[in-house]
């Protein structure tokens, strides 16, 4: 960095620090430290909004390996890092957070397998988000949309089909295929250097996106701050994240994991953006991933805030009734263990098989917590063509397989690790002539 940028950036943090409510402008003197380029981990001591301390503790759900780091099949088992997983509370901000960082590049290696456009419920959503981003915001053909973690560019797909100009930034491999589809794509880790690159190489961005990847990332101030720097002055920001509501209502502990950093409420998520100088004007649910979170946030003062958000709002438990949803889910997390213990240990006890259907991010979590190992689950089918097919689930010697096998196998039972699509897996397997039955595990285990 040279002087002057130095200088600049001085600037801009005591300008953004001269903005923020009292109480957090103190904390956040104390620089936190940060898990990138260690190649380890980092124990979050303070709130990663607001810089509160102490953070009180909700769950642990104990040592997990990384979830996208997966062994091929055949391989000698050899020593792997598991992470501490616990679930912290900001009794000031309201933020739900992990309680670890762990270096991304750990945690998101280039051969991460994930891809988006795999999951017909994201590709609409997609398509639905687009429709809806140009309504409110009323693109125009040389508009400019940026999508942070673009993954394999399905997001951008829709926009580039209406006309728009696109630009995806994505760090892992799967960001090659969406270049080969003709989408642009970056790939570099977000930073606010690299705000600063695409708006001189590219102008600014009427719409901004962030699909579930703004929970991910650590230093969350300057990734705003560089957001706030791709946006034109009218400029609109999208995120979409996992919501702490619907988490805590059906349960999805599964989705607790060192990728997801934070765990946003509207409270939360508005909090943190206010930080920046950006105001949540429209919110709402949305389906994906098993219940998020949709935000649209821009400048202060430009647009009016639609209903939606006062509505959430005051929707939401905080404080006092937010402690005790959060005792309540714990309590809640630890009998569905037991009884999918329970569930599983009548079934295997007639010596019936179980195959695992799908292998989601969750499904670490899940089968690590309750401790499914290759004796319960003889392996888990995933579609043809998934990056996962080959390799173990993280943390055991349970094989992923091609789903082929679930029909000519017909195992006695399937467990659907993807449970929170269950409704649309299930008949689709049916089908496609799997006579087993099935078994849900989340949130009460149960045989469908
Ligand atoms: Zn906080």
């Amino acid at each position: 960095m040279t002087g002057t940028h130095r200088r600049m950036s001085l600037r801009k943090d005591l300008k953004l620090r001269s903005e923020m409510p009292g109480d957090s402008r103190r904390k956040m003197n104390q620089t936190a430290e940060r898990a990138a380029g260690t190649g380890s981990s980092v124990v979050i001591e303070s709130c990663q909004v607001c810089g509160h301390s102490p953070l009180d503790p909700v769950l642990f759900l104990g040592y997990m390996p990384p979830v996208n780091q997966m062994r091929r099949i055949g391989e000698i088992p050899r020593e792997q890092p598991s992470y501490p997983t616990q679930l912290l509370l900001c009794p000031s901000c309201q933020l739900v957070q992990l309680g670890l960082s762990v270096d991304p590049a750990i945690l998101f290696p280039p051969d991460y397998p994930y891809t988006s456009g795999t999951t017909r419920m994201l590709r609409e959503n997609f398509a639905q988000l687009k429709q809806e981003a140009d309504r409110i915001v009323g693109l125009g053909p040389s508009d400019l949309v940026i999508d942070i973690g673009s993954n394999d560019g399905t997001l951008l797909s829709n926009f580039l089909q209406g006309g728009h100009r696109v630009l995806g930034i994505e760090p892992t491999d799967v960001g090659e295929t969406a270049n080969e589809r003709g989408i642009e794509t970056l790939r570099v880790f977000f930073r606010p250097e690299v705000g600063e690159q695409v708006r001189s190489s590219h102008g600014p961005a009427k719409v901004v996106t962030a699909a579930n990847v703004f929970a991910h990332m650590e230093d969350v101030h300057p990734i705003v701050d560089g957001i706030v720097t791709l946006l034109d002055e009218g400029g609109v920001f999208v995120s979409e994240s996992h919501y702490l509501i619907s988490l805590l209502k059906t349960l999805q502990y599964d989705t607790i994991y060192h990728e997801h950093l934070r765990y946003y409420s509207l409270h939360s998520i508005k909090y943190l953006l206010e930080m920046h100088g950006l105001e949540v004007f429209f919110a709402r649910e949305i389906p994906t991933h098993g219940g998020s979170i949709r935000v649209y946030a821009a400048r202060r003062g430009l647009r009016a805030p639609h209903p939606s958000v006062a509505e959430l709002l005051a929707a939401e438990p905080v404080d006092g009734a937010l402690r005790q949803s959060l005792a309540d889910f714990r309590k809640r997390v630890v009998l569905s263990k037991l009884s999918l213990h329970a569930l599983l240990s009548s079934v295997k006890s007639v010596g019936d098989r179980i195959f695992g259907v799908s292998a989601p991010s969750r499904a670490s979590t899940l089968v690590n917590y309750v401790g499914l190992d290759d004796g319960i689950l003889d392996c888990v089918v995933e579609i043809k063509g998934s990056l996962k097919i080959g390799k173990y689930l993280p943390g055991t010697i349970v094989p992923v397989v091609e789903e082929s096998y679930l029909f000519e196998e017909q195992p006695e039972h399937a467990l659907i690790l993807s449970w929170h699509i269950a409704e649309e897996i299930a008949p689709k397997l049916r089908e496609k002539g799997f006579r087993g039955r099935f078994i849900v595990p989340l949130p009460e285990p149960r045989i469908l």
